[in-house]
């Protein structure tokens, strides 16, 4: 791994993204970015891939039919 590959995404700018994609505040450049991101880092997307079930989960346990 070089550090052209990582481009300018690290492992701490990637965990913010992925809280703020939770909410839909994420522009379609940085999703670019953390999917490039997940492609070179398992950690990450194994926390964005949990970070989705548990927001899925709380929703359905909160019967929301809101979003
Ligand atoms: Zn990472």
């Amino acid at each position: 791994m070089t550090e052209d590959e990582l481009g300018d995404l690290d492992c701490h700018v990637a965990s913010r993204l992925i809280s703020d994609a939770l909410d839909g505040a994420v522009g379609a450049g940085d999703q670019e970015r953390m999917r490039r991101h997940f492609v070179i880092c398992e950690t990450c997307r194994n926390v964005s891939d949990q970070m989705n079930f548990l927001r899925r989960a709380v929703r359905q346990m909160d019967g929301q039919t809101t979003h």
